[in-house]
């Protein structure tokens, strides 16, 4: 057995569940995490198909998750092509996977204290904008499931909805720095239950059967 393979066999039958963290994704149809780093062989079949470059291979400072795949929306959110999940060899990455909306890596959340439309948006109520204020709407205009996943709250503030995906398309093009827009991931071994809390059914006039729902 090659010496690599043996390592590899080392690192799954010790699933690691790396720390949470922000903006760290795994590919889309990734399984349950433990199961994901038992699955893995860490082959970069995923890492290499992907056309927009947005899968990055774990490095040493990640502990047993090294060489799984994984993206960081900063860099370059996830295009939702899909391509990765039909070349993974042993279902690390569910091939079933194949329409955007059942990525749900993670979702996105707001900061509404530097977000430019919220800034905006305060400003024009208080009345005391010096008139400097920026209007931004680049994670609305740039999300694939725009009015569905993120809408604009009286036409003035992103919100996001159940709907989200998690792609980091938002986050990636989000002008301000740190970024105002970030994504919570449901894999690697954040707890998304507990960064994440759920919101009443809303109302929005796009949302005529009313079972979006905001979360944040
Ligand atoms: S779905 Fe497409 S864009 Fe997203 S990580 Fe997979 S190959 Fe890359
Ligand atoms: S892209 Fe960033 S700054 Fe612009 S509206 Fe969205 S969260 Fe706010
Ligand atoms: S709001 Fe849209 S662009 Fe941002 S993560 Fe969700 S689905 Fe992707």
């Amino acid at each position: 057995m090659r010496f690599i393979d043996k390592v590899r066999i080392i690192l799954n039958e010790n699933p690691f569940y790396s720390n949470f963290k922000i903006n760290r994704l795994r590919p889309p149809g990734a399984v349950e995490e433990r199961e994901f780093m038992r699955l893995c062989i860490r082959c970069a079949r995923c890492i290499e198909v992907c056309p927009y470059r947005s899968l990055h291979r774990a490095g040493a400072a990640d502990g047993a998750a090294v060489g799984t795949p994984y993206i960081y929306a900063e860099e370059r959110g996830c295009y939702m092509c899909m391509l990765c999940t039909q070349v993974c060899p042993t279902g690390a990455l569910d091939k079933n996977a194949t329409a955007m909306q059942q990525m749900s890596v993670g979702r996105a959340k707001i900061d509404e204290t530097t977000c430019y439309d919220y800034l905006y948006a305060k400003a024009l109520a208080e009345g005391v904008g010096g008139g400097t204020e920026l209007y931004c709407n680049t994670c609305y205009n740039s999300c694939p499931l725009q009015a569905k996943a993120i809408y604009l709250k009286n036409m003035e503030v992103p919100v996001i909805t159940e709907e989200c995906t998690g792609c980091g398309v938002c986050t990636e093009r989000c002008p301000t720095e740190p970024r105002s827009i970030n994504i919570i991931p449901t894999q690697m071994g954040g707890n998304f239950e507990r960064e994440t809390k759920e919101l009443p059914i809303f109302d929005a006039d796009f949302n005529t059967d009313n079972t979006v729902k905001e979360w944040q």
